[in-house]
């Protein structure tokens, strides 16, 4: 079958801005509320609704061919496999960012990670934080848990935990200190290993694509301006990441001209007030939707 399939988390943190992604690459999928599996409209390409932690398992089996699944995931599963199978990052992506962080008791008088040798850890997250602490020379019991790790200090069942760390909210709440950042993650995109067919590697890459279209259009601005026809270079300059920008003339002004150019960086008020700056006037800063080419 010539169907692409893409496995994305059914219920959780990553669940709507994959499908968000997925869409804006054009695709479009005959929902079914109770139904695990939503077909592909315009595109043969199938939507399988998983708990993030089966996507790396079902690349690897080859049930599906794409999956949308965190980085701190698709380690552990690897290292669980002692990198005997391995998936192939596409792309990673800006959302469900997050950090793999050992934890202490405020008051345990623990201070580097150097100190947790020979102690207990708690974590969702066994083998990559044996991995990531035998890095640094650190050889820990891991305790493993699959939820709540953060309470395992109080229960008495670990002197430190490994857990992911957003905003901190929750080590606060439990009385905890980050100690180290293990490990950062974003969720990521992932294909499998072995070879697609030829029909199905080319709608790979279509796909691929548009989601660097997305991805870049995130990050892009449509700049217009008016400017000091004897300044364009210098303006051109203060743009960051743009090139060859379309120049019009003013009717109104023949000194002046409109100035648009795609910025492909970051645009901060400041890199607009070193615009104004250098005599650009009217300035305007539009989102991009999508973009090819
Ligand atoms: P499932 O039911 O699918 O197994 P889950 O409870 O394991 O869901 P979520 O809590 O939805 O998973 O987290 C999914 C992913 O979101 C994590 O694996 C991680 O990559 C990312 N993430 C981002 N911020 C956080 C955070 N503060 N805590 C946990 N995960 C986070
Ligand atoms: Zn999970």
């Amino acid at each position: 079958m010539n169907r692409i399939r893409i496995a994305i988390q059914k219920s959780g943190r990553l669940s709507e801005r994959s499908l968000a992604l997925l869409q804006s690459c054009g695709l479009r999928f005959a929902r079914s509320k109770d139904k695990l599996y939503w077909y592909g409209q315009d595109f043969p390409v199938d939507l399988l609704l998983v708990r993030d932690d089966d996507i790396p398992r079902l690349l690897m089996d080859g049930v599906c061919d794409l999956g949308i699944v965190g980085q701190n995931i698709a380690r552990e599963v690897t290292l669980e496999n002692d990198n005997t199978e391995s998936l192939e990052e596409l792309r990673s992506l800006e959302f469900g960012r997050c950090r793999l962080s050992i934890a202490v008791p405020e008051k345990s008088g623990v201070s580097s990670v150097a100190d947790l040798d020979g102690s207990r850890i708690a974590s969702s997250y066994p083998a990559l934080t044996q991995a990531l602490l035998a890095e640094r020379g650190v050889n820990a019991e891991i305790v493993k848990l699959s939820g709540s790790v953060e309470i395992a200090p109080g229960l008495g069942t670990a002197e430190a935990i490994s857990d992911l760390v957003s905003t901190g909210t929750t080590l606060r709440a439990n009385h905890l200190v980050e100690l180290e950042v293990l490990f950062e993650s974003t969720a990521a995109l992932y294909g499998q290993q072995t070879g697609l067919s030829k029909e199905k590697q080319e709608l790979l890459e279509l796909l691929l694509a548009r989601l660097d279209g997305v991805l870049q259009a995130a990050e892009s601005k449509y700049v217009m301006l008016h400017a000091p026809r004897e300044s364009v270079e210098e303006i051109t300059r203060l743009l960051p990441g743009a090139e060859n920008p379309s120049l019009m003339n003013l009717e109104s002004d023949p000194t002046r001209v409109a100035l648009h150019a795609v910025c492909r960086e970051a645009l901060f008020w400041e890199h607009l007030e070193a615009l104004k700056g250098a005599g650009a006037s009217a300035i305007l800063v539009l989102s991009v939707e999508k973009m090819l080419g």
